[in-house]
């Protein structure tokens, strides 16, 4: 049991989810080193949602609500982590929700089909009918009437090459990824650089105060390249500052 006072507390419950997450088979190996790497940049962040992350998040929320046919792709660890949280942004904006597995497995997809339903929720993708071009097989297995038939597709936690294959389809991709200098985040139209929990908590709020003028006119000012910017400027200027501060104190005795 982690006391609610330890100063890290979100985090190691996160952990925590993972782990559950992987003893139930729905999250796979990689999905766990996956976790890690975002925890490190989280730490280099600050463990909170900065003004980057909301930025991007009221625009993925607009143009989600200005969506056709607005998808959110899930994975094994976004299941473990948000399953609910996800649950209730798509119904506040509007959107779907496919299975889609780096690792695919029938036995990992049906897992969290059932975790979804579970929840009371039926998502799309345990069926696939239609394939992403220019991706290896497995990968690219979706449905028609979810990612295939998409105009927004929001991939948290997703790896390069499938945003670049949704990107060349013509879709409009909105990641969420801690890591700003990762493949996926260099390439989507909106990069939320913010943990996945925190940034789909928030977006649910922003959905609940958004109308469709509102949506049209924060879309209107998005710059992705300065939100990428922007977020590593703060990662910069975070760890400068720290440098400083134990600069100033050296020499002291410890
Ligand atoms: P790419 O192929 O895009 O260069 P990658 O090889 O790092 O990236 P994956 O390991 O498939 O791709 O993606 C996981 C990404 O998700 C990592 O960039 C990681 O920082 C990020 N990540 C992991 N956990 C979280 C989380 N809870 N919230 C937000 N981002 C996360």
């Amino acid at each position: 049991m982690i006391p609610k006072s330890h100063p890290r507390y979100e985090s190691l419950m996160k952990r925590e989810k993972i782990i559950e997450g992987f003893k139930k088979g729905i999250v796979a190996y990689a999905g766990l080193i996956a976790h890690g790497r975002g925890e490190t940049f989280d730490y280099l962040i600050g463990e909170r949602s900065e003004d980057f992350a909301l930025e991007a998040e009221e625009a993925a929320v607009a143009k989600m609500l200005l969506a056709k046919n607005a998808v959110i792709s899930v994975n094994g660890n976004v299941t473990a982590l948000a399953a609910k949280e996800v649950i209730e942004l798509a119904d506040s904006v509007g959107a779907k929700i496919e299975v889609n597995l780096f690792y695919r497995s029938e036995d990992r997809i049906r897992k969290i089909v059932e975790e979804f339903k579970t929840l009371g929720k039926d998502i799309l993708g345990a069926n696939p009918d239609a394939i992403i071009p220019n991706l290896e097989h497995s990968r690219a297995l979706c449905t028609k009437e979810g990612i295939y038939s998409a105009d927004v597709v929001l991939v948290p936690l997703e790896d390069g090459d499938r945003t670049k294959a949704l990107r060349d389809m013509g879709k409009f991709v909105i990641t969420i990824d801690l890591n700003p200098l990762s493949r996926t985040a260099q390439t989507a139209h909106i990069t939320i650089v913010d943990e996945l929990t925190r940034a789909v908590k928030n977006m649910i709020k922003m959905a609940q105060n958004m109308n469709i003028d509102e949506a049209r006119n924060i879309l209107k000012w998005y710059d992705n390249h300065a939100i990428l910017a922007k977020s590593l400027e703060h990662i910069n200027r975070r760890l400068e500052n720290l440098s400083r501060q134990l600069q100033s104190s050296s020499g002291l005795k410890t």
